[in-house]
């Protein structure tokens, strides 16, 4: 049996934008969760197939790679049913932008509640605590953004104490069992919850569920496990991303004590915004002021492009308001094939000072009929303005 396709799972359509995703997800995981079908192995397949679905298509790198090579480019085995590799708790984390406001926080405690319990079921695990999440700017050129870049980031983030490797004690001496739940790292509560009460065990408040307490502490770290340090983070940025895109890097952000799960680092696009080109989507756009002899007898002129400077064709003739279509001269596409077009918009200079000579030339055009516009001419030159508001 080969996997499902996470758009079917979600019921989206393949273009769907990330709020569609989100409000998908959001009813599966309702109709799903496992409190809501206690024992029904069925719906907690649906309910993690749901997350996992989720955990791929709102990632934008992850989604595109899944949109590029199905399920093998994003890690996935193609055979077999549910190979989730995470567990109850990593689902939980998506619920944080899911559910907003007071009902999300409610159902966060609940659902945090359930996947304590659901670890605990396991065997004798003892909590593994995760790293922040790490947010840097990365600022782009439009010709980086074209071509896709590849930097090198100076992170000052926390990482695992080299002399006490990341347990905060001293030495093996220095940790005892903790007397409060005799190592077993968690306590049994009673719970209310939105959805009724219900007995809750949750962590050891006196060991935070590690089970052990630190006697005597490192000193390099002061018993935190970890220390600050520089780290230099290799990223490469795929082209035609945008402004305020950002991008995940599992695992790179700050990290916890005791050997718990590293936080992410989040790299949010910053578009250096270019002196002469105007972005929009993939296309780029030109605003090209056009000298009146060139407009009439026709030429050459030079328009810049993220590559550099191009020639380009002038017809004699040419309107203000002409707009001329430089196909693939715009950006590639971050989420799809193809790349935009450079969007060249005419209009005319008119001088505003001209010598005697000059003026004499003029007056002698003001009463030749070819400078007139007639009827054709005016409608061509307003059918333009009119599709341009259409
Ligand atoms: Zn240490
Ligand atoms: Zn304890």
């Amino acid at each position: 049996m080969s996997k499902r396709d996470y758009y079917e799972i979600l019921g989206v359509a393949k273009n769907a934008s990330a709020d569609e995703i989100k409000k998908a997800y959001r009813k599966k995981a309702i109709e799903f969760h496992p409190d809501k079908n206690p024992g029904d192995k069925a719906a907690e397949e649906k309910f993690k197939e749901a997350a996992e679905a989720y955990e791929i298509l709102s990632d934008t790198q992850k989604r595109q790679r899944y949109d590029q090579f199905g399920h093998a480019g994003v890690g996935g085995a193609s055979g077999g049913g549910a190979q989730w590799s995470g567990n109850m708790d990593d689902i939980f984390m998506h619920f944080g932008d899911i559910f907003g406001g007071h009902f999300g926080s409610a159902f966060r405690d609940f659902a945090r509640g359930f996947a304590e319990q659901q670890e605990y079921g396991g065997g004798q695990q003892q909590r593994k605590q995760r790293g922040s999440d790490l947010r840097v700017k990365v600022r782009l050129s439009l010709k980086e953004i074209a071509n896709g870049a590849d930097k090198k980031l100076k992170v000052q983030k926390l990482v695992s104490c080299t002399h006490c490797n990341g347990s905060g004690a001293k030495d093996s001496n220095s940790v005892k069992t903790c007397p409060t739940c005799r190592g077993r790292g968690i306590v049994t509560q009673f719970q209310r919850t939105i959805l009724g009460s219900m007995q809750t065990q949750s962590y050891c408040p006196n060991c935070n569920g590690s089970g052990k307490i630190i006697t005597d502490r490192c000193q390099y770290c002061g018993g935190q496990g970890v220390t600050r340090a520089e780290d230099v983070v290799q990223v490469h940025i795929p082209a035609g991303v945008e402004n305020n895109m950002q991008l995940t890097m599992r695992g790179k952000g700050n990290s916890a004590p005791n050997g718990g799960i590293n936080g992410d680092l989040l790299v949010l696009i910053e578009e250096e915004p270019h002196n002469e080109l105007l972005r929009d989507g993939s296309d780029l756009i030109y605003n090209l002021l056009l000298d009146v002899p060139t407009a009439i007898l026709g030429g050459t002129v030079e328009i810049p492009t993220v590559e550099g400077k191009v020639k380009v064709k002038i017809d004699k003739g040419t309107q203000s308001g002409k707009v001329l279509r430089l196909r693939n001269k715009g950006l590639p596409s971050v989420n799809s094939y193809g790349t935009g077009d450079l969007l060249v918009n005419i209009g005319i200079y008119i001088p505003e000072n001209l010598s005697s000579d000059e003026k004499r030339i003029f007056e002698q055009f003001q009463a030749s009929p070819n400078f007139k516009p007639n009827a054709s001419s005016r409608n061509s030159f307003f059918e333009r303005f009119k599709r341009m508001f259409e």
